[in-house]
Parts: C-alpha cells; sequence; structure tokens
C-alpha cells in the first residue's frame, strides 16, 4: 500500500505548494490520465503565456504518450511584492520515461514587463557563475561554455530562499530538474519580498541531510486529556509529529492545538465528527473536511494542507473533493487494539523504515506510554523526525535532486 500511497505522494505534492491571493485557477483536460491546473491571473499578456506554455506541454505530451502515460501540471502562485507576481507551472509527465519540467513567470503589474533574473539579482553574473560551477562540479560532463546560453530564469522565491530551477532534459537529456536554493541574505536583491505566511521547511535548521533516515509519527482523533502528556514527551526529546484532529474535539481545545503549533509539530484534518466517509454525499464530506478547516485556522491561524481519512478509508470521489493531500501509514501500532505497551513496540520499532509514517491515536493512553522508548530506540537508530509535510517534501527533494548551495 505504501508504494502506491508513496507514488501518489509525489504526484499530489506541489498542491502543498499552492500559495493563497490569486483568484481563481483553471483546469483543463478532458483525458483521464490528465490533470493540468494552472492560476487565472486576469493579466492578459501573463495568462496568454501560461496557456501558450501549457498548450505546448499538453501538445508534446500527447505526441508520446499511451494508456499508461499521464500529465499532471501544478503550480505555485505568489505576490513577491505589491506589484510582482511569480508562477512557477510544475508538469509531471510519464510517457515512456517520468520526469519534471518546471517554468516560471515572474511579472510586474505595474511596468507590465517580464522579469528576468537579472531584474531581481545585482550581480548576476557572479550568481549566474556559481550556479553553472556548482553545476559542472555536479555533472561532470558538463562544461561552462556549453552552460553559457543557457538562462536561469525560472525561479521562485519563498521567505529564505531563491530556488532556480533547471530542466536538465535541456541541457544533457537526463529528465530532471535540478533546484538551487540560494539563501536570499546571501544575494544583493533589486526587488523587495514581502512576507509570506507559506510554511517553509529548512533542512538546515533541523540539521537534515537527503541521506538521513527519516520517520513521521502521527497522532489521530485528538485533541484528548492525553495530548498534553504526548506534547510533554515530543518536547523532551525535541522531537516534532503530526496531529490529525477530529473537529468536535479540537473546537474546545484551543490552547492544545495552539501548543502544537508553537512547538513545531503540525497539524492535520480528521473529518468533524468522525464518521465513515466512504457512503457520504459530496455536501457532507465537503462539511466534514470545510468545519474542521475553520475550527483549525480560527484557533491556530494555520491551515491544514493534509487529511487522514477516517479508518483509512478513501474513494478517488472523495479524493476529487477536496485539495488537501490524503495520507495514511504504513506503520500502523494497533494502539487502541492491543492496548499494551509491549505490544506497541513491537507493532512499529521493527518495521519503521526511511520515510515510514506511524499511526498511533493520542486519546489512549497506551501510546502516550510507549511514546517515550519509541523516540529513544529511533533515534539510536538514527532517525530524524519530521512532520508530514516536510516528509513529503524530503521524498520530493530526494525524487528531484536538489542542489542546496550554501
Ligand atoms: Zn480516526
Amino acid at each position: 500500500m505504501f508504494k502506491t500511497l508513496f507514488k501518489w505522494f509525489i504526484l499530489v505534492f506541489f498542491f502543498l505548494l499552492i500559495f493563497g491571493c490569486h483568484k481563481k485557477s483553471a483546469n483543463i483536460g478532458e483525458d483521464k490520465n490528465v490533470s493540468i491546473n494552472y492560476p487565472v491571473t486576469n493579466i492578459g499578456v501573463l495568462d496568454d503565456k501560461i496557456s501558450s506554455y501549457i498548450n505546448k506541454v499538453y501538445l508534446d505530451f500527447k505526441k508520446n504518450s499511451d494508456s499508461s502515460s499521464y500529465l499532471d501540471v501544478s503550480y505555485t502562485y505568489r505576490d513577491v511584492n505589491e506589484d510582482i507576481v511569480n508562477i512557477s507551472l510544475t508538469a509531471a509527465i510519464k510517457t515512456n520515461k517520468t520526469f519534471y519540467k518546471i517554468k516560471s513567470f515572474t511579472y510586474n503589474k505595474k511596468t507590465n514587463v517580464f522579469l528576468t533574473l537579472e531584474d531581481i539579482v545585482k550581480d548576476v553574473e557572479a550568481l549566474d557563475y556559481d550556479v553553472k560551477k556548482a553545476l559542472v562540479k555536479y555533472y561532470r560532463d558538463l562544461d561552462m561554455d556549453y552552460l553559457n546560453n543557457f538562462n536561469l530564469d525560472n525561479f521562485k522565491f519563498n521567505d529564505d530562499n531563491l530556488t532556480i530551477f533547471i530542466n536538465f532534459s535541456k541541457l544533457s537529456g537526463k529528465n530532471k530538474v535540478i533546484n538551487f536554493d540560494i539563501p536570499l541574505n546571501s544575494i544583493q536583491l533589486l526587488i523587495d519580498i514581502d512576507k509570506s505566511d507559506d510554511i517553509y521547511f529548512s533542512f538546515k535548521e533541523k540539521n537534515i541531510s537527503l541521506d538521513d533516515k527519516v520517520v513521521a509519527i502521527t497522532f489521530d482523533d485528538g485533541p484528548s486529556k492525553y495530548t498534553n502528556g504526548v506534547l510533554d514527551v515530543l518536547k523532551k526529546y525535541n522531537v516534532c509529529a503530526t496531529f490529525f484532529v477530529v473537529g468536535d474535539r479540537a473546537y474546545h481545545n484551543g490552547e492544545i492545538l495552539r501548543r502544537i503549533i508553537k512547538e513545531g509539530s503540525e497539524i492535520g484534518n480528521h473529518s468533524y465528527s468522525h464518521k465513515k466517509l466512504n457512503n457520504l454525499s459530496e455536501e457532507e464530506f465537503k462539511n466534514e473536511i470545510r468545519k474542521t478547516q475553520i475550527i483549525i485556522k480560527d484557533l491556530t491561524g494555520t491551515v491544514p494542507t493534509l487529511f487522514r481519512p477516517t479508518y483509512g478509508g478513501y474513494t478517488k470521489r472523495l479524493m476529487d473533493y477536496t485539495d488537501l493531500t490524503f495520507v495514511l501509514w504504513d506503520v500502523d501500532s494497533k494502539d487502541w487494539l492491543v492496548k499494551s505497551k509491549e505490544k506497541i513496540l513491537k507493532n512499529v520499532l521493527p518495521n519503521v523504515k526511511s520515510g515510514s509514517i506511524v499511526l498511533f491515536h493520542d486519546n489512549h493512553v497506551y501510546s502516550l506510554n510507549s511514546l517515550e522508548d519509541i523516540i529513544i530506540d529511533l533515534k539510536n537508530r538514527g532517525y530524524k523526525f519530521l512532520t508530514v509535510s516536510e516528509l513529503l517534501k524530503f521524498i520530493e527533494l530526494k525524487e528531484n535532486e536538489w542542489v542546496i548551495m550554501i
């Protein structure tokens, strides 16, 4: 099950990156193997560029596709400041190979001009040289002369980095996107960048490299009288987790929810009333999600991007009703069933591998009682703890091969 889910994670990951503010997005593609989402900005020249790029990607895909192919285009949108918008379109493509393509547009609404890296960074030549030098060092079959004609105009921002995307397929036929993270404080910018509310995950901060073993522990069905105890243990060992909360148990537990966020853990949505979901109507299902989203946002100011279906039951139909990423697990503590610390340890510890998502419930005392032993054992085996969103990001980075420039 995890393998399928893992593949799915990669595909849907980019939905996590959809930044707010744009008013509309559009979807094309009548074909069941094609999902294309892109922003509609109502800026004519920008919308034209986006749609002609999308059309090109779609037509190229159609030329090479068969029944097992797919095309999935998603995007990030960011108001960099009052005047400048930045949009990156990511196409996940499977034809005879599976690969990604990224295209960015940076547009100044005030001057009506598309911006290149030169308009953003003061000493663009030095940056260009550094990036290409890093690329040559990393991929020895490339040479600087060849790279000289290659522009670096696909990029996006977060609060800490400028990320430059290089579509490697153009360079050497290797179908990969290389991502260069350039810390903003290491370059001189020619524009202002407004702070965003995006959740940004810094490997450096967590001291994590892509070679590390990572695990995400998750707690369903809370908050409850045991949740603070769980948080105490997490805090003691300086690890984070993801709490999939039930709306009607969350609304009177604002303190606990705020503590979860404050201490570096993540909150996901686990429906409002913990019903079985498969037989719900579209309206009922959307209500289960919406009510809990509102409660979490009101109490914490954060908006979950993850959904854990109750009883692990989900269908494609339900997934289509929401932009939230469905998250299951590959290691089940069965805490509610076995009601014993020894059995929980046995269910969990031998089964964790790097990338695992472990299921616990914070409305049972048994998980709380076994948590300390589990953390100690996993730490001793070299595991680093991530929230589920971080784990998804980690998987995506590993898949796409990021080069982090420090
Ligand atoms: Zn549950």
